[in-house]
């Protein structure tokens, strides 16, 4: 059988080296080298990501890091202004109602941004106790410009400004400091390409003054006072750290490294656009518009005469798994995620596999045409 490409926008392929680090001898937490390890892990990402204050690495999803977030910045009656470009900016909403927060959305077409002034002119309206804001959206592929909204939050330094960046993180470049952002929260599953399992969260000073003025919170799991103790010395015990996948994603730190995490941003804008390309030039239309489209997934919406089901079901045929469409896309569109560890092989397996599935479902392409485009903008 044909070994199947995962080409979702998470989880990402994982490469030998991290699966190999998965695989290890799991130690007990306090062994003085998985000390060592984690310490040196939580310095890289303080470092790499230019942030000071704390970083959080601990045992579960994006989804847990965002109500990480919100549990330490803000209490019930506080105002928090949501910036949505899609499925996962809405996540927040039902985060924050849940909490009686009171909840104000600014939300984009899918597709589309919401453009910086309109975000600055809500801000000006009365006070919010903190902004969100999704960097890639994975539902419509929309990149938003965190880092000139950054700049804008500088007008606003009672504002908490917390940054999604669970499709982004490793893919598309942030810098914690420079962009102005005092919360930036992550997955392991997706452009770091370490099996699920880790949420990875930065806070700066600004957010860790603003929990410590909360007070005792309800939340005990995710409480950052709870871990910042063990953020700081990895050998004390707060709740069992997930020893093999704290490895894996130094592992993939040191992959990191390697490239250069500069080379890496570059490495996915060339991958994304090619991919970009690719597909259009296959008669795709892409949700995302072109100079707001992110370059760790593409979202390609299907030609007449393609049945979604039938189309996702032929490509894993073929080799290659991309995810559906979400909300009012789901049938409509899929999904192709080319982030972290991946390479031109990978990209070109991917192309071929749409190739012959389009084939297989009577649309009258060129054979040839994507994977041709593909190496054109690869050289
Ligand atoms: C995947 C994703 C999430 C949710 O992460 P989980 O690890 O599935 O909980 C949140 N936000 C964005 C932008 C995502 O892409």
């Amino acid at each position: 059988m044909a070994k199947k490409l995962v080409a979702i926008p998470g989880p990402t392929p994982v490469a030998r080296s991290i699966q190999d680090q998965m695989g290890r001898e799991t130690v007990a937490f306090g062994d003085p080298d998985f000390v060592k390890d984690y310490k040196e892990l939580l310095d890289d990402m303080k470092e790499m990501w230019d942030a000071t204050g704390e970083v959080f690495v601990i045992a579960g999803t994006g989804t847990m890091a965002m109500e990480m977030a919100i549990a330490n910045t803000l209490k019930g009656g506080d105002n928090v202004l949501i910036v949505s470009h899609g499925f996962f900016g809405n996540r927040f909403i039902e985060i924050c109602e849940r909490r009686g927060i009171n909840v104000e959305v600014l939300q984009a077409e899918w597709g589309e941004i919401v453009p910086v002034e309109d975000i600055e002119k809500k801000l000006s309206e009365k006070h919010f106790h903190a902004i969100t804001v999704t960097h890639v959206d994975t539902s419509t592929g929309v990149a938003a410009p965190i880092a000139e909204i950054g700049q804008m939050m500088k007008k606003f330094p009672d504002t908490i400004y917390i940054v999604d960046g669970v499709c982004a993180t490793a893919g598309e470049e942030e810098k914690v400091n420079a962009m102005n952002i005092d919360i930036l929260l992550t997955g392991s599953q997706k452009a770091f390409g370490v099996c699920p399992g880790l949420a990875i969260l930065w806070a700066n000073e600004k957010a860790l003054e603003r929990r410590k003025s909360l007070g005792t919170i309800a939340d005990y799991y995710i409480d950052f006072e709870k871990w910042i103790p063990i953020m700081n010395d990895p050998s004390k015990y707060f709740a069992t750290p997930a020893v093999n996948l704290i490895w894996a994603l130094k592992e993939s730190i040191n992959i990191i490294k390697e490239e250069g995490l500069e080379n890496r941003y570059k490495r996915h804008i060339k991958y994304g656009r090619a991919a970009q390309a690719a597909l259009e030039a296959l008669g795709f239309k892409l949700l995302a518009k072109k100079d707001h489209r992110a370059v760790t997934l593409s979202n390609a919406l299907y030609m007449d005469g393609i049945d979604d089901v039938e189309f996702r079901r032929i490509l894993a045929e073929e080799g290659a798994v991309v995810a559906g469409g979400l909300g009012p896309y789901a049938g409509k569109m899929f999904r192709f995620g080319h982030m972290g560890n991946i390479d031109e092989h990978f990209l070109v397996s991917v192309v071929s596999a749409i190739e012959r599935t389009l084939v297989r479902c009577n649309i009258d392409i060129e054979l040839g045409k994507g994977v041709g485009t593909l190496l054109e903008k690869l050289r």
